[in-house]
């Protein structure tokens, strides 16, 4: 998966930009598509959010920080919701969409993924214990992961969670168990590893899966999983899952798991005679991280979706186009992502010179592969602009870096800043919302910044700043 996830369109080589950078026109232009909707630049050249400029965000929250545009945020779960229901009405009364919260949870957040209606995944005890702070309603969670402890299991079904999605044989025993001694019954699901996997422009269909996630199609495991689980009186099977990957553009791969899916549901029903309720596509669905990508509004995206599920239950025969189980989803970074920007000082700019045509300015920033790790991991992409001050210097092209023992601490790989880009400055990162904060480490021993919600002229603290204290409270070995 690891180097798939990022673009692909790096002109290597000659040091010059990537294709998909050419010279701007003007360097402080914004690409509307990068950023939160209520971003803009002010008459001083200053990025505002919500009103509020990021100067005085720095000023009194300081840099690094992770700038959250609630409204953007709210507006994206919404699109989803009312996108998804209205595609979705006509084939099977509607759809759920989960927001996955490991692209970035928190309780704030969780509240408004439950005040706008969405339903949400978790996968772990940690994001269930937050879900359960911010009082999220169990029905409407959905609890995964691959190796779910017997404590998760039993939070979980304590909680009241509305599916749990088993992965395993071992699990299915697992949870069976736990809803024994608790005397419940546990509404579950079947991940379905469905042979796809899909990348930002393609996708592949292999006939053996090779990963760690769910039960095969290809082995008849899946069919043997809904056995299995169809035999517990202690489990209620609501339907079956899949997940084909991550940052997708193409429905392609949509449209082939659902095949499998569906042809699978059918045999549940015919052969083993349960009719599950229920069917989730999964999430994966793809955000603007540069110019190069362009992904589907979500309404559009659900019509694709709702096409294909209609079109695979069509070719099942006029009965089962009656019987259509109801559809979930689950976008993370399709939602969060876009909603949020990260805020950073400049510490130090250093030219470096490519051959006689090219030559790159290293931007030191206070931060780097601690608070967005994606560039290292995945080589991911990411675009920024000056935040402070507007510059009429002309447009040099930048790599901005961190500040970790790593040289492979990028934040934006490659970039065009104004040549006069100086220390002090701010730079804005748009896109950070999905898997940077979630992902973070304390590298270097470094505090981790706070997430900052800013909405109608007013910035408030939704996860506060890491203290060097912090970090020693856990170092027991010293007192
Ligand atoms: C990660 C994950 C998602 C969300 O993926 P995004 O790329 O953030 O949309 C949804 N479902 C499952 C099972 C996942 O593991």
């Amino acid at each position: 998966m690891r180097s798939h996830e990022a673009g692909a369109l790096h002109a290597e080589g000659y040091g010059g930009p990537p294709l998909y950078l050419p010279h701007p026109d003007d360097v402080m232009a914004l690409l509307p598509q990068l950023w939160p909707e209520t971003v803009r630049r002010d008459a001083e050249g200053r990025l505002t959010v919500a009103g509020v400029d990021v100067v005085s965000l720095a000023r009194e929250y300081g840099t690094a920080a992770y700038v959250l545009d609630e409204q953007d945020f709210r507006s994206r779960a919404r699109a989803f919701r009312d996108g998804f229901a209205d595609a979705f009405a006509q084939v099977c009364g509607g759809a759920d969409v989960y927001y996955a919260g490991k692209a970035f949870l928190c309780t704030s957040v969780a509240r408004w993924v439950a005040e706008e209606g969405l339903s949400l995944d978790v996968c772990s005890g940690g994001e269930l214990a937050v879900a359960r702070r911010a009082g999220f309603p169990p029905e409407r969670i959905g609890f995964h992961g691959n190796n779910k402890s017997v404590e998760e299991i039993r939070a979980a079904l304590e909680y009241g969670v509305g599916r749990i999605v088993l992965d395993s044989f071992t699990e299915i025993e697992r949870v069976a168990d736990v809803a024994t001694s608790l005397g419940v019954v546990a509404p579950v699901m079947i991940r379905v590893t469905v042979g796809v996997e899909a990348h930002t422009h393609e996708f592949i269909a292999t006939g053996h899966e090779d990963q760690k996630f769910g039960f095969s199609l290809s082995e008849g495991q899946a069919l043997e999983a809904a056995r299995t689980v169809l035999a517990h009186d202690r489990l209620d099977l609501r339907g079956l899952h899949s997940h084909i990957g991550s940052q997708i553009f193409d429905t392609g791969g949509f449209e082939l798991s659902a095949r499998r899916l569906v042809g699978l549901h059918r045999q549940v029903a015919t052969e083993l005679g349960h009719h599950s309720p229920e069917i989730d596509l999964g999430g994966g669905f793809g955000m603007a991280y540069t110019s190069q990508h362009t992904p589907l509004p979500p309404e559009h995206l659900a019509a694709q979706l709702a096409d294909i599920v209609r079109h695979e239950f069509a070719a099942l025969g006029d009965e089962a186009l009656t019987r259509v189980p109801r559809v979930s989803v689950e976008p993370g970074r399709a939602i969060v992502g876009p909603s949020t920007f990260t805020l950073y000082e400049v510490g130090t700019v250093k030219e470096v010179q490519l051959g006689d045509l090219h030559s790159r300015a290293y931007v030191s920033v206070d931060g780097g592969m601690s608070d967005n790790v994606r560039p290292a991991l995945y080589e991911a992409d990411y675009s920024c602009t000056l935040a402070s001050r507007s510059s009429d210097a002309a447009p040099m092209l930048a790599r901005v870096v961190g500040k970790h023992c790593e040289s492979g601490d990028i934040v934006v790989q490659d970039e065009w800043l104004p040549a006069d880009t100086r220390p002090g400055d701010l730079i804005a990162v748009p896109g950070t919302g999905a898997y940077c904060r979630a992902l973070s480490s304390q590298y270097n021993h470094t505090p981790r910044p706070p997430v900052l919600a800013v909405r109608d002229g007013a910035a408030r603290v939704l996860v506060r700043r890491e203290t060097i204290d912090d970090l020693l409270a856990l170092d027991v070995g010293s007192s």
